[in-house]
């Protein structure tokens, strides 16, 4: 993917094997100075005697709560608290209860904001952020954030990756001392698991956010890139202007992040968007906006039009300081939402009745700037000759710089043209089952169907590194129309409905987050069926013989590609390709197109 998100380090079992102690971690792991900082936001701390002190900032933010002390927490506290209730919405691949909270004032049903923390399981500031704004919340006098909207609040989602705890887990974080990891149990990254839905936390949460559409939903994470002076820095899919839906996009550059801005300032932090950069040593070659696809979170947000958030608290900054900076930014994202509810609600069904034709699905950077931030806060770093790199590496100096920093967006490469509908034979059981769960509607013919179909071949395939649980594939895409026989069972997808967009994503096989890509289809790659050679020599000699067409281009891949000359089963393979109906599976993709 083109987007650099946050936070996939993943060296930490390699180190934890040479130094096995924490304490150890902690000493050898040596960060960039820290800014010095005060805010009013540390008013919102709770004083060492108080009874409904969270564990975090009981301990002075120097750790963070495993989840059976979160869970404890949050039930003591709801039952203290007729406002706040605690439910479960799934279970994690090891089998733990997810949980959410949900703070309500009851009567007739409020709009959602949902608040996740810890999809990056070490990213883990808005988990203790949450616990101290629904205390506040329950029992602090701040219940009126619920007189125009419920708060559903996630405190951990990934558990299974949070209980890994390690000092080595996200070493370029300062603090808490151990932090869980970004990946869950099946080594899944949840926030590139959103569209294809392999997790069964993912499935959970798609299901969740269906169930309570909520009209704003934010993700807590903490950044990985480079040093700089912002403390909380947030964004939205492709920062609004690459948006796919433009009404909930609008709303989040317009409304959420000046009151945002605004409220983080007041209190004394340094918020700006999220600067996604081109290049970490060069932080003065620029800050990228680009498209996104449904396998994140704000990706996700967009295609099914929920105003999705993704907060990006800077990794050097205390962990303290953080957590106080997550508190204020969803202080005030309850606000704005409640302010606001019904124009995202508006925004929410302009986007959903909106019928885009078309999906992009490449691009590449422009070559010019598209703006420029003029007063970039900046940290100083030198240059010096690392003994353990052999090559010049950035020392940060703590020392607050500003420079012009580029704005590089990108320019369309691809897009394709949404079909009618998509047909998807019944046997796909695991893209029927995603439809499902994504609530994307379909309808299933009951008797057989002839229609004139956009049919798929690849040619080129190539397997991709895994990732995410998958072998991803490439290849170039070649369509043809040809009449095709639907049996019965055969499911149709319209493009036509609120979610298409996210149906073509899904399935339009030039889409970099399609099922295809992700290597749904791996039948697809199976070498055709054969039969013995003393038949296919046979049958390739008269070929030879009678098809001059054949003849010619079977010369011409002898010349071309060596390999293939001096592989007899190879050749032999060729001329039965060649000859028969060819295989029903072999390099076609099993999902059609209704063309307008
Ligand atoms: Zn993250």
């Amino acid at each position: 993917m083109t987007n650099t998100f946050c936070c996939t380090m993943a060296f930490a079992a390699v180190l934890a094997g040479s130094f096995p102690t924490n304490m150890l971690a902690q000493n050898i792991l040596g960060l960039p100075p820290a800014l010095p900082w005060s805010g009013r936001s540390e008013r919102l701390i709770a004083k060492p005697d108080d009874k409904w002190i969270t564990p975090a900032e009981a301990a002075n933010f120097q750790t963070t709560p495993r989840y059976a002390e979160v869970k404890t927490w949050l039930e003591r506290l709801a039952a203290a608290s007729p406002l706040l209730t605690i439910k479960t919405f799934g279970r994690t691949g090891k089998g733990r209860e997810l949980l959410y909270v949900r703070a309500s004032k009851g009567g007739p049903a409020k709009p959602v904001v949902l608040v996740q923390a810890g999809i990056h399981a070490g990213e883990i500031d808005g988990k203790d952020a949450g616990l101290m704004l629904l205390r506040d919340i329950a029992l602090r006098g701040k219940d009126d954030l619920l007189d125009r909207v419920d708060l559903v609040f996630v405190p951990i989602y990934n558990i299974d990756g949070h209980e890994q705890l390690s000092a080595w887990n996200y070493p370029h974080l300062r603090g808490p001392a151990e932090k869980g990891r970004d990946v869950n149990a099946r080594n899944i990254n949840l926030n590139r698991d959103y569209g294809k839905a392999d997790a069964p936390e993912t499935r959970a949460m798609v299901a969740l956010l269906r169930e309570l559409d909520p009209i704003l939903y934010v993700d807590c994470h903490v950044s990985e890139g480079f040093d700089m002076q912002y403390d909380v820095t947030f964004t939205y899919a492709g920062w609004g202007k690459y948006a796919r839906h433009r009404a909930t996009a609008d709303w989040l550059q317009g409304r959420f992040g000046p009151a945002v801005t605004q409220a983080l300032s007041k209190a004394g932090h340094t918020p700006t968007n999220y600067p996604s950069p081109l290049d970490t040593r060069e932080p003065t070659k620029g800050i990228r906006y680009s498209p996104e696809g449904p396998r994140y979170s704000t990706g996700y947000g967009d295609f099914i039009s929920v105003p999705t958030v993704l907060v990006e608290n800077h990794m050097l900054k205390p962990y303290r300081q953080r957590v106080l900076g997550t508190y204020v930014l969803l202080e005030a994202a309850l606000k704005i939402a409640a302010q606001d509810a019904e124009r995202i609600a508006a925004a929410k069904a302009t986007d959903r009745a909106s019928r885009p034709t078309e999906l992009l699905t490449r691009w590449t950077p422009a070559p010019q700037p598209i703006g420029w931030v003029e007063q970039f806060k900046g940290i100083a770093f030198e240059w010096y000759q690392s003994p353990a790199s052999g090559r010049l590496e950035q020392r940060w100096l703590g020392r607050p710089v500003t420079f012009r920093m580029p704005i590089i967006g990108q320019q369309p490469t691809e897009s394709v043209r949404l079909p009618k509908a998509w047909w998807v034979p019944a046997a796909q059981a695991e893209v029927l089952d995603r439809l499902r769960l994504h609530g994307i509607m379909f309808e299933t013919i009951e008797t057989p169907r002839t229609l004139r179909l956009d049919q798929v071949r690849l040619v080129d395939p190539k397997l991709l590194t895994p990732s995410e649980g998958r072998v991803p594939i490439t290849a170039t895409f070649v369509h043809a129309l040809g009449e095709q026989v639907l049996p019965a069972g055969s499911v149709r997808v319209p493009a036509g409905q609120p979610n298409g967009l996210l149906a073509a994503s899904l399935l339009e096989p030039e889409s970099q987050d399609s099922f295809l890509a992700w290597g749904f289809f791996p039948e697809m790659l199976s070498p055709a069926p054969s039969t013995d050679a003393f038949v296919l020599a046979a049958l390739g000699e008269r070929l030879l013989a009678t098809n001059p067409a054949i003849k010619a281009a079977f010369e011409v891949k002898l010349r071309a590609e060596p390999a293939f000359a001096t592989d007899p089963t190879a050749r032999l393979a060729w001329f039965y390709e060649q000859a028969g109906p060819g295989h029903p599976y072999r390099l076609q993709y099993p999902i059609a197109r209704e063309l307008n």
